[in-house]
Protein backbone atom coordinates (compact mmCIF):
# COMPACT_ATOMS: atom_id res chain seq x y z
CA UNK A 1 0.00 0.00 0.00
CA UNK A 2 1.49 3.35 -0.99
CA UNK A 3 1.54 5.51 1.64
CA UNK A 4 0.34 8.91 1.02
CA UNK A 5 0.77 12.17 3.19
CA UNK A 6 -1.26 15.13 3.50
CA UNK A 7 -0.35 18.69 4.39
CA UNK A 8 -1.92 19.96 7.66
CA UNK A 9 -1.65 23.82 6.16
CA UNK A 10 -2.84 23.94 2.24
CA UNK A 11 -4.20 20.25 1.97
CA UNK A 12 -1.79 18.86 -0.55
CA UNK A 13 -1.71 15.14 -0.65
CA UNK A 14 2.11 14.35 -1.20
CA UNK A 15 4.17 11.15 -1.26
CA UNK A 16 7.16 13.06 0.82
CA UNK A 17 6.71 12.67 4.59
CA UNK A 18 8.88 15.00 6.08
CA UNK A 19 7.03 18.44 4.19
CA UNK A 20 4.91 19.74 1.93
CA UNK A 21 6.42 19.73 -1.21
CA UNK A 22 4.15 23.21 -2.42
CA UNK A 23 4.10 25.27 1.09
CA UNK A 24 6.70 23.53 3.19
CA UNK A 25 4.59 23.11 6.51
CA UNK A 26 4.67 19.50 7.91
CA UNK A 27 2.02 16.66 6.48
CA UNK A 28 0.64 14.12 8.32
CA UNK A 29 -0.85 10.57 6.81
CA UNK A 30 -4.66 11.13 6.84
CA UNK A 31 -6.33 8.28 8.29
CA UNK A 32 -9.40 6.17 6.78
CA UNK A 33 -12.64 7.43 8.48
CA UNK A 34 -14.10 5.34 11.02
CA UNK A 35 -17.64 6.28 9.43
CA UNK A 36 -16.00 6.14 5.55
CA UNK A 37 -19.27 6.20 3.53
CA UNK A 38 -17.52 3.00 1.65
CA UNK A 39 -17.86 1.54 4.70
CA UNK A 40 -21.22 -0.50 4.83
CA UNK A 41 -20.21 -1.62 8.08
CA UNK A 42 -19.93 1.51 9.67
CA UNK A 43 -23.17 2.30 8.04
CA UNK A 44 -24.67 -0.43 10.01
CA UNK A 45 -23.28 0.19 13.25
CA UNK A 46 -24.06 4.20 13.26
CA UNK A 47 -27.98 2.64 12.09
CA UNK A 48 -28.18 0.16 15.42
CA UNK A 49 -26.67 2.45 17.28
CA UNK A 50 -29.16 5.43 16.12
CA UNK A 51 -31.85 2.89 16.62
CA UNK A 52 -30.43 1.68 20.33
CA UNK A 53 -30.75 5.57 20.99
CA UNK A 54 -34.33 6.09 19.84
CA UNK A 55 -35.16 3.18 22.16
CA UNK A 56 -33.03 4.12 25.05
CA UNK A 57 -34.96 7.54 24.47
CA UNK A 58 -38.69 6.41 24.55
ZN1 LIG B 1 1.15 22.51 2.01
Amino acid sequence: MTHIYKCSKCGQYTLEQNKCPKCGEAVSSPKPSKYSPQDKYGDYRRKAKSKTQQLSSD
